[in-house]
């Protein structure tokens, strides 16, 4: 069966008076966003309460994905819309709708009807049992379970009238662009493309840094973390990647400080200079991949010296309380898994210790960086004046 149009539903919770705007009009603009790259014609409109996508010329498999991947969206409803030629005609759609859409009989059924124009002649129990029979009547073999029924048939009447008896989940969240901008760390790892997913998912919308280390990290290393980037971006919407050279920072870390405090020095740098690019862009806060208690650099100690350098900004860390399994359920769900384990060399795995401290203690870690206290205020605006921009999109 081919439809011409799907109705868009949305969870309504939260979304009251001015909110309720905001969150359509930026539902809409990312499901424009999101159908931009599928072949077809789309038009995307709201009309009292409801968003529709219209569609011609398009890929059935195609569209539904790339709704899948628009937050905000809670269900996708592959409609029918009618005019309303009376009550009659009404019936005869339903019919013709019910033989198109399934064509093996065997199944049981419930008729919703809603009247939202109430001036129609039949109220919404009327109308259930009136259509009801006109279907059982047309098929012997299907039917009525009003408890547990395989298809229900939803039929609104608005000005036109819509059928539908499909709806294929969404991916749930709030729309992005409606919670403000995070600047996301980002490397090669498993867990920070997760992170931006699930930030993502609450309306934030993402800016990247990638901390490169060259020639210790490659530009294979490089390019995975672009291509985590772009599956992020299929559901984020376009990121901004800053490449950071860190290579000058890191080896001066190595030759000045301890080498178990290494892995905490750096962190404490990319914190830092992640807040400096974020505040210049407008960010509103930070996200990490990190969990606690994942590797030496998370203990709850650790997590603490690493942040206490941000200044102004709030850290968010949706990984915190998560199982690696469970994280890697989600990666594996948002295409990023692949990537992630391609065994390319990240900067952290070159320069770690031996033994890293797993319980640093703030002030030690910051008489060590006063060795640092000559050159580090000018690698840092060195480093940020040269920042790579890279647009990503999905
Ligand atoms: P991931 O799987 O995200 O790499 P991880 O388990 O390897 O995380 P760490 O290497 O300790 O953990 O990194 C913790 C967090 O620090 C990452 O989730 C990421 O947000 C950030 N991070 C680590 N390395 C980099 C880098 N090279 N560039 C930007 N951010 C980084
Ligand atoms: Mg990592």
């Amino acid at each position: 069966m081919e439809f011409k149009l799907f109705l868009i539903k949305y969870a309504e919770i939260g979304v009251k008076g001015k909110n309720r705007f905001l969150f359509e009009d930026a539902l809409v603009r990312q499901i424009n966003l999101a159908l931009k790259p599928a072949d077809g014609t789309f038009h995307v409109y709201k009309e009292v309460g409801r968003i529709y996508v219209e569609a011609q010329d398009y890929d059935y498999e195609e569209v539904v994905e790339a709704l899948q991947h628009v937050f905000g969206i809670v269900g996708i409803c592959p409609l029918v819309q009618i005019e309303d030629h009376g009550f009659e005609d009404l019936k005869a759609q339903i019919v013709k709708y019910m033989d198109e859409m399934y064509p093996n009989k065997k199944i049981t059924f419930k008729v919703n009807a809603r009247r939202a124009r109430k001036n129609y002649p039949l109220n919404s129990m009327e109308i259930n049992g009136a259509v009801g029979e006109a279907v059982l009547d047309a098929f012997p073999e299907i039917q009525v379970d009003v408890h547990h029924p395989d298809v229900l048939l939803n039929i609104e009447i608005r000005q036109m009238i819509n059928i539908y008896s499909k709806t294929i989940p969404g991916p749930g969240g709030m729309p992005v662009g409606t919670a403000g901008k995070g600047m996301l760390l980002l490397s090669g790892g498993i867990d920070s493309p997760v992170a931006g997913y699930m930030i993502a998912k609450r309306g934030v919308s993402l800016e990247a840094v990638y901390f490169h280390t060259p020639p210790y990290t490659s530009e294979r290393a490089k390019q995975k973390v672009l291509d985590l980037a772009k599956k992020v971006a299929a559901y984020s919407g376009p990121i901004l990647l800053n490449v950071v050279n860190f290579t000058d920072i890191q080896m001066y870390i190595y030759e000045q400080c301890p080498h178990e405090e290494l892995t905490i020095i750096m962190k404490r740098c990319f914190y830092k200079i992640a807040e400096r690019i974020a505040k210049d862009h407008g960010c509103l806060a930070l996200v990490t991949g990190e969990s606690i208690g994942q590797v030496s650099s998370q203990t709850m100690q650790s997590l603490g010296v690493i942040n206490d350098v941000c200044e102004e900004l709030p850290v968010f860390r949706p990984l915190i309380a998560f199982d690696k399994q469970d994280i890697v359920d989600i990666s594996e769900k948002i295409n990023t898994y692949e990537i992630s384990i391609a065994p390319y060399e990240d900067c952290c795995t070159t320069f770690v210790a031996k033994h890293p401290v797993t319980k640093p203690n703030l002030n030690i870690i910051k008489k060590s960086e006063l060795k640092l206290q000559d050159k580090m205020d000018d690698m840092i605006n060195e480093a940020i004046e040269h920042v790579e921009q890279i647009m990503i999109h999905a």
